[in-house]
């Protein structure tokens, strides 16, 4: 849940200073973790960094003028992002830019320091800044953390993590396969298929140009600095909409279907291996191309995370091989029965489908196909204790 906050002048340049400390916390951090490679001596975690911290900030000023909770939540926030990178779900972190990367995170009982001015406006004490002003659009129920951020225009935003409710299932034994599409983002098993908005035909064009006068726009100038925050606006807008589109089809899946199968297959395995090998080169290496930078724009992470936490133990993960090339009508298995990325035609029996919702047909079976060609049943109920222990905050 994201509000705009409005920070008084004095505010703003605590704030950027708290985020030039973050900042500098994760770069440090990084540094020492991309060197570790060179040296292949033992690395440190967070534990070894939090105390390197303490260290730093009794040997410089300027750091300990800062606050500890928000430097050691940078190393927190890097170490989260490095055990994702080697999970292989997430890219590798990268360095924190001046006014590209203004940021801080709060986390745990100084996240929930909120209390309600009025009917529009809230205020969050963040520590050593004070208690900074923010226009409560929605109502704000049960979160754990925020993180704080100035965008390139200048302006700033706070940013509540909420676990959704679980949503109670349907009880109609419904099952639905979930398959991320090339040309939609999420095709159904019933045959329905769904993708973000993003942006309007008209303001992609106006990116587009915008982009353009950016490249011809000179280097510092205020041209360009104006030129870039209204690109970030623009690219603000996107992925506002995809978010919103990721809320609302998780919330229609979780309350329409008891279970939710969707393929088990790691994002960026997909991207990377668009390219192929030697012996194997990569087949309709364009479209993977496309596909890849689809599915991480489309957000299918998220998606899931977000309907594993609506549907708990209700999401089933299936293995992701041959979906996209078995028949559902005849389970015979040839690459070339998809004729496109659109058509799906098997070469054995002439069961015609779209190629996107036979493979939600595949997930939602639950059939995974081993290399060998014989038939498995893989998928397996992901059991997890409902989040919500705490009585939810309102504020
Ligand atoms: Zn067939």
């Amino acid at each position: 849940m994201r509000f705009r906050l409005y920070p008084s002048a004095a505010q703003e340049v605590l704030g950027l200073e708290q985020c030039g400390h973050a900042r500098y916390g994760w770069n440090l951090g990084l540094e020492q973790r991309l060197m570790w490679r060179r040296w292949k001596g033992p690395t440190a975690g967070f534990n070894g960094q939090a105390a390197q911290l303490t260290e730093a900030r009794a040997a410089a000023r300027w750091l300990a003028c800062g606050s500890q909770t928000v430097q050691q939540q940078a190393l927190r926030d890097l170490d989260q992002g490095w055990r994702s990178f080697f999970a292989g779900t997430h890219r590798r972190p990268t360095w924190r830019k001046a006014s590209e990367h203004e940021g801080l995170r709060i986390v745990g009982p100084q996240a929930v320091r909120v209390r309600r001015d009025n009917r529009a406006r809230s205020s969050v004490l963040v520590p050593k800044i004070g208690w900074v002003s923010f226009k409560r659009s929605r109502a704000l129920i049960d979160w754990k953390s925020y993180r704080i951020s100035r965008d390139r225009a200048g302006r700033w935003h706070i940013a509540f993590a909420v676990i959704p409710e679980p949503i109670p299932a349907p009880g109609t034994g419904g099952v639905v396969g979930v398959d991320r599409g090339v040309t939609v983002a999420v095709a159904l098993s019933t045959g329905e298929m769904t993708s973000p908005k993003g942006l309007r035909a008209k303001e992609a064009d106006r990116l587009l140009r915008l982009q353009r006068r950016l490249a011809r726009a000179r280097r510092g100038s205020n041209r360009r600095h104006q030129v870039k925050s209204l690109i970030a606006g623009l690219k603000a807008k996107d992925a506002d909409r995809r978010k919103d589109w990721v809320e609302k089809t998780s919330t229609a899946l979780a309350r329409r279907f008891d279970v939710i199968r969707v393929e088990n297959l790691n994002i960026e395995g997909m991207t990377r291996s668009a390219r192929g090998t030697v012996q194997k080169p990569g087949r309709n290496v364009a479209q993977k191309a496309g596909l890849g930078r689809g599915i991480l724009k489309s957000g299918w992470g998220l998606l899931v995370t977000r309907l594993e936490q609506k549907a708990p133990g209700r999401v089933e993960k299936v293995k992701a091989a041959y979906t996209s090339q078995t028949c559902n009508a005849c389970k015979h298995i040839a690459a070339e029965s998809r004729k496109s990325q659109a058509t799906f035609v098997c070469v054995a029996c002439g069961h015609q489908a779209n190629a996107d919702v036979n493979a939600a047909r595949n997930i939602a079976a639950g059939h995974a196909v081993t290399a060998r060609g014989d038939r498995r049943v893989l998928a397996r109920s992901v059991k997890r204790e409902p989040q919500h222990a705490r009585p939810p905050k309102v504020a």
